[in-house]
This record gives C-alpha cells, sequence and structure tokens, in this order.
C-alpha cells in the first residue's frame, strides 16, 4: 500500500529543494544556454504603430500576408488584431487608422472597421463618377456599405443609394448584416431596408442609407423620384446599361446635405460602382469610365472628366486566404481567370481572342 503523505510535508520538502537550487546556482558561474541553431530564426517584427497609442494591441509573430501588398508602399500587410489587417508601413498605417470606424463615441473602443488602403483611395477620390474594376473577392460589398456608414456619419442630411441587381443578392450581400452593423455603431438604427445615422435632435438632419434593386427596364423608375448625395452600384456589371445611366443622372446631390457638404468642401454628389467583369453592362462601363469614348451619338452630352475609374487585384485585400488564387480560381477557363484573379476588363475582347492582351495588341497609330 502506498505510504500517505500529508501535501504539507511535500510543499515544504519542494521549497527546500529549491532554495538548495538557487543557492547552488549563485554560487557558480552562470550556465552558458544551450546552443539555438536548431531553432527557427524568427521572423523579424513588423514597425511600430505610429499617432495612435490605444490602437488595439498588435500581434506578434507570423502573421504578415504572404500575397497582399499595400497600394500605396508595396510592403505587406499584418495582421493587427483579430479581425483586422494593417500596412506593415507605419505612414501607411496612420492613414488606415485616422479613417478607422468605431462605436459612436468611443474614440479609442475597439475597430469596427478598417479600411484597406483600396477603399480610402475609393472614398478619397474626386472623380464623380466612378468605377472600381476589380477582381474576385477584393472585399468590394462590405467596403461600399461601410465607405457608406462613415459618409453617413460625417455628413449630416446624406442620402445614400446602395443597389444590387437583384433582391436576393441584396439580401446575401448587404441586408443581412446592416442590422448588427447599424447596433455595433451606435448611432445607426436599421429599419424597412434603411440604414439610418442619427445627427441629434433634428430629424430632418438624419443621415440614410436607402437599398433597392434594379433587374429589369420597370425597376428603374422608382429610383428616378429623388436625388442623392451617392448611389452606389454594388456588382456594376450585372444592371442593365440604361439603369446606371438614368439612375447615375440622378446622383446631383441632396438638398438635405446641401449646407453639410458645402461646409466639408465636399462634391454635391457621386456615384461608386463596384463590379468584377464580365456581365451584360460590361461594354457600356468599359466605353464611359475605363477607355472613356462612348458613342457619341448615343451620349452626346457626355463629359470625359466626370468618369474615372480604379483598378484593383486579389493583392488588394489580405482577408483574402493566400491559397485563394489556387482553391478558388484554379477550375476557370483561361478568359474567366484573367478577368477573376487580375481584374482585367480587355477580356470581353477575349471571347474572340483568349489571349487578348491590350498592351500587345491595340495601338493608337492610324491604318496605313
Ligand atoms: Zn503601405
Amino acid at each position: 500500500m502506498a505510504k500517505f503523505i500529508p501535501w504539507k510535508a511535500i510543499k515544504a520538502k519542494r521549497e527546500r529543494e529549491r532554495g538548495a537550487a538557487s543557492a547552488v546556482a549563485l554560487d557558480t558561474e552562470p550556465v552558458a544556454r544551450p546552443a539555438r541553431d536548431a531553432r527557427p530564426t524568427p521572423e523579424p517584427l513588423p514597425p511600430p504603430l505610429v499617432g495612435d497609442a490605444l490602437a488595439p494591441a498588435v500581434h506578434r509573430g507570423p502573421l504578415v500576408h504572404a500575397v497582399s501588398r499595400c497600394r500605396w508602399c508595396h510592403q505587406p500587410f499584418r495582421k493587427m488584431d483579430e479581425k483586422h489587417w494593417i500596412c506593415t508601413t507605419g505612414e501607411c498605417a496612420d492613414r488606415q487608422l485616422a479613417a478607422a470606424m468605431r462605436k459612436a463615441g468611443h474614440s479609442s473602443g475597439p475597430i469596427l472597421f478598417l479600411p484597406l488602403p483600396l477603399q480610402i483611395d475609393i472614398d478619397e477620390s474626386p472623380v464623380p463618377h466612378l468605377l472600381i474594376a476589380g477582381a474576385a473577392g477584393v472585399s468590394k460589398s462590405v467596403g461600399a456599405r461601410w465607405c457608406l456608414y462613415r459618409r453617413c456619419r460625417l455628413v449630416p442630411g446624406y442620402r445614400a443609394l446602395l443597389l444590387r441587381c437583384t433582391y436576393g443578392e441584396l439580401e446575401k450581400n448587404h441586408l443581412q448584416f446592416c442590422g448588427a452593423e447599424a447596433k455595433a455603431l451606435g448611432d445607426a438604427t436599421y429599419k424597412n431596408r434603411t440604414v439610418t445615422f442619427s445627427h441629434g435632435d433634428d430629424e430632418g438632419l438624419d443621415a440614410k442609407i436607402f437599398s433597392g434593386y434594379c433587374d429589369v427596364a420597370a425597376d428603374i423608375p422608382q429610383h428616378l423620384g429623388a436625388e442623392w448625395s451617392e448611389v452606389c452600384f454594388d456588382e456594376a456589371v450585372t444592371f442593365l446599361p440604361d439603369a446606371i445611366n438614368q439612375i447615375t443622372s440622378r446622383a446631383r446631390g441632396a438638398a438635405t446635405a446641401r449646407a453639410a457638404i458645402e461646409r466639408l468642401g465636399l462634391p454635391p454628389g457621386r456615384t461608386r460602382l463596384f463590379s468584377n467583369p464580365g456581365g451584360r453592362a460590361m461594354r457600356a462601363l468599359v466605353a464611359a469610365y475605363i477607355k472613356k469614348n462612348p458613342d457619341r451619338d448615343l451620349f452626346p452630352q457626355y463629359d470625359a472628366s466626370q468618369y474615372g475609374h480604379i483598378s484593383c487585384t486579389l493583392e488588394d485585400n489580405p482577408y483574402l486566404d493566400p491559397s485563394y488564387e489556387q482553391t478558388a480560381l484554379s477550375g476557370l477557363s483561361a478568359a474567366r481567370y484573367q478577368q477573376l484573379r487580375f481584374g482585367s476588363w480587355d477580356i470581353y475582347a477575349g471571347m474572340f481572342f483568349e489571349n487578348w492582351d491590350s498592351a500587345i495588341h491595340l495601338t493608337t497609330a492610324e491604318p496605313a
């Protein structure tokens, strides 16, 4: 039978042994550490954040994204906390943090949304009608919605319209998230497909994001009755070209936001068209927003200075797993791979020539 030893006796014995070991250690030269050659060399830590001492602690470890690169400085992103990626360059990180969205009234609380450099470029672009000509998976829908939240918090009376082609797409990509996001933001409510941001007791100064769909020609008129501070077409190639043209004409600025817009020095109205390449509006979008040479017989009033585009690729989105290209895009045809991997908007020419490259196959020279 095992002999019973009281716990107090065990504890006292251990303390005696620990004390003896300490005494030995004090009497001897420091023991050399074992060689660490077998261990991998640790990753160098990213540079410290600048400017926002109250930002969430930076995680240490191999959390630098293997694929994504910051479009401003071309350096990699690192994981800043459980949810967010931030550029490893201090100056870029500061710009991201300056645009971060937190709960209302909490200037240093947890970050709800940390815009990527791409999303800041889209928001700050002075181009009134801007196409974000993207690859697949560049976080366009989420970024579009949160940039609208940011504007609504900034501009009292802002009136935005967020559109998807069909109601099902609207529900899946936006509406299912709006209630929880409004609650997290603290100064917003969500009801009847509308997110409302309060700007004090005057309800006339509330900023609102209405959402809707526009699949067929009969859907267009319901969006023409108001004037908008901003219209956002999510997955723009899926809309009818005529829907884009007609609704864009209503983004002239809402009267409710006019005073704040002037005070802040912002343009009165704008459109943002987020899209992958490849749908029924692609030719029209390429002509008006990329090549800027639409048919003048159809668009005699077209003003090229009002239109532009930003190209984005998978590298812009560190929220994608580094293996995304291999796992999600590997089964595509050559043309569709070019569209979704590189955001190649030239590939509609690839309906005839799959190896089309505008840099090779287009020339400005007059024919001989
Ligand atoms: Zn950067």
